[in-house]
């Protein structure tokens, strides 16, 4: 296995310029939000049936403007007192522009990566057809909209849990589950490792070779951002944003963990989330951020250096 050097060596400046997103937004929206239900209906029910959940799949509503025109980076919402999820169209749009301008800039032997860390390098992998330029646009619209989904969706179904951790005094770890579900840093951080774990499952990167090279750099990165975890938390631009990227380390290990086993121990994953919390998202990071030669060592990991 080569070093995080060497993998970091590899990226090369390649900014693309690509023509305006012909295809209809609204259409892409509902075919990913429809494709994500079906894909999700087993581990829905399986937790339903585990943990006693009354789960109401969420109605999709669609805007042309922003969410919260003071916030026009927030692409999509959950609102649990109407049960609904929104997508704004302006924002997806204004997201596509910028991960074009500043993000899409990595190639790492062929493949595309886009960093979406918030404070820092945090890489998916990406297929794009290059020969056809509306192709980076639709591909990036679909990127950021299906990740979007799956973190959405992962509130609601934290929401159900806490509604009935809320209602039933006989439930298993109630009070720990309890404390972990009102600190709203904990709803970001479970859903943004929701949303890593989904992103790969459902692009099948977890059984390609290339898919998961991003475990080279974003593990090491991880290491590195727990030990600056106290600075952040002091800066107030970059406070908000700690429980989202600790979402993606932490994801990100358990794709590299399970490689492409990752399907066959969802039901055991979906179980570590919904424990999960910020001390148990940094101890995870460290421990295998510090012994990164599991991922050469394990047979199942379909390593490729
Ligand atoms: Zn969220």
């Amino acid at each position: 296995m080569g070093s995080t050097k060497d993998h970091i060596k590899d990226l090369v400046h390649n900014v693309k310029k690509v023509l305006p997103l012909k295809d209809n937004l609204d259409k892409i929206i509902e075919k990913e939000y429809e494709k994500a239900f079906e894909i999700l209906d087993e581990y829905i029910e399986y937790i339903k049936s585990k943990y006693g959940i009354d789960y109401k799949k969420p109605e999709l509503i669609i805007l042309e403007d922003e969410i919260l025109k003071d916030k026009p980076s927030i692409i999509g919402s959950y609102s649990p007192i109407a049960n609904i999820i929104i997508f704004s169209k302006k924002s997806i749009e204004r997201a596509i522009d910028k991960l074009l301008k500043k993000y899409l800039s990595y190639i790492i032997k062929g493949r595309e990566y886009l960093n979406r860390g918030n404070n820092s390098i945090f890489m998916y992998p990406l297929y794009i057809n290059e020969k056809n330029e509306k192709d980076i646009r639709k591909s990036i619209a679909e990127f950021i909209i299906r990740s979007t989904i799956f973190h959405e969706i992962w509130h609601s179904i934290d929401n159900s849990i806490l509604d009935k951790l809320e209602k039933d005094p006989t439930i298993k770890d109630r009070d720990y589950l309890l404390t972990i579900l009102k600190d709203h840093d904990n709803f970001e951080l479970r859903a943004s490792a929701f949303k890593v774990i989904m992103y790969y499952l459902v692009n099948g990167f977890h059984k390609h070779k290339k898919g998961y090279i991003c475990k080279y750099v974003n593990i090491p990165m991880g290491r590195k951002y727990v030990e600056k975890i106290n600075k952040l938390e002091k800066d107030k631009d970059k406070k908000e944003y700690v429980p989202y990227d600790l979402g993606y380390y932490y994801g990100d290990i358990i794709v590299a963990k399970y490689g492409p086993s990752l399907k066959e121990n969802m039901y055991k994953i979906l179980d570590d989330i919904i424990y999960l919390d910020k001390e148990k998202a940094i101890d995870v990071i460290k421990l295998y951020g510090d012994n990164l030669e599991w991922i050469s060592n394990d047979k199942n990991s379909n390593s490729f250096i």
